[in-house]
């Protein structure tokens, strides 16, 4: 099967990621401290179901150790695959939303990390730069550049810049008919080195970036992954699709940044940094 999309696929595909946006935009209006993250998940869910499409997430990984859960939920030094629980959201947190959507034979799959109330300025920074890594990646999502040239942008930004762990273990990806599809796209890499860019290609493009060491292990859950010195840990994606001259981003923040900003519950202070 190939991985490069007609533009019709594309914009079928979006369609998803786009759904994928809705859906971290209502869970953006409903976090509030006190709520569990399995209250977000429900709800989430829902959502998804109601419009027609079925949670990307749920049962992924086979039937020995499915995936449970319709979003991946992780709490401060959480890096991903957090599973949704009892734990009570609370003031401080920094809350790592991913979420993907199945609909019409394609995935969407994009992620937001949230602030809840006051933060430390080094947390605020941390989101506030990985978001911006995120970007500089994408620029390089454009036919003729090759994967180490988004790892290497986000990398640069990140670890480059400000020392921050840059998590090796999980990479960004191909999404498409499957959820991951080739080509891996790392978030650190060698300008001009990887795998070569094509036109239509759509990428998931995630930056995990921690505040300490880049080190993650497992938890017991055998899903969470957490950073090895327990630092907090910032996540976003973006479903992209690589053109020429520029990159299509199919999935969209704008909504969900504006629920944010509503949301008196969620500190968007480093917007204006
Ligand atoms: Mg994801
Ligand atoms: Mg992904």
């Amino acid at each position: 099967m190939s991985i490069i999309k007609t533009n019709e696929e594309v914009a079928v595909q979006r369609h998803s990621a786009l759904m994928v946006s809705a859906t971290l935009t209502e869970v953006a209006k409903i976090l509030k401290p006190g709520i569990t993250t399995l209250e977000i998940d429900t709800y989430a869910e829902q959502f998804i179901r109601d419009n027609g499409g079925i949670p990307s997430f749920k049962g992924y990984g086979g039937p020995r150790n499915p995936f449970p859960f319709s979003l991946c939920i992780s709490v401060n030094d959480a890096v991903v695959h957090g599973l949704p629980g009892k734990y009570e959201l609370k003031d401080g947190d920094i809350v790592t939303i991913d979420c993907g959507v199945y609909k019409n034979k394609f995935h969407g799959d994009h992620a937001y990390t949230f602030i809840m109330g006051e933060v430390e300025q080094k947390v605020l920074d941390l989101v506030r730069i990985t978001k911006e890594s995120l970007y500089k990646g994408i620029e390089q999502a454009v036919v003729g550049k090759k994967t180490g040239d988004i790892g290497w942008a986000i990398e640069q930004h990140t670890y480059g810049k400000h020392g921050y762990g840059v998590v090796r273990e999980l990479v960004g990806h191909g999404v498409g008919r499957e959820m991951h599809e080739d080509p891996q796209v790392p978030n650190y890499g060698r300008k001009g080195y990887g795998k070569k860019l094509l036109e239509n290609m759509v990428l998931a493009i995630e930056p995990m970036i921690n505040l300490g060491t880049r080190h993650v292990y497992t938890a017991d859950d055998g899903w969470t992954i957490l950073t090895q010195d327990g630092s907090p840990s910032v996540h976003f994606e973006h479903d992209v699709c690589v053109k020429r001259g520029k990159p299509e981003i199919l999935s969209d923040y704008t909504e969900i940044e504006k629920a944010e900003t509503a949301n008196p519950n969620l500190n968007t202070s480093y917007y204006t940094l």
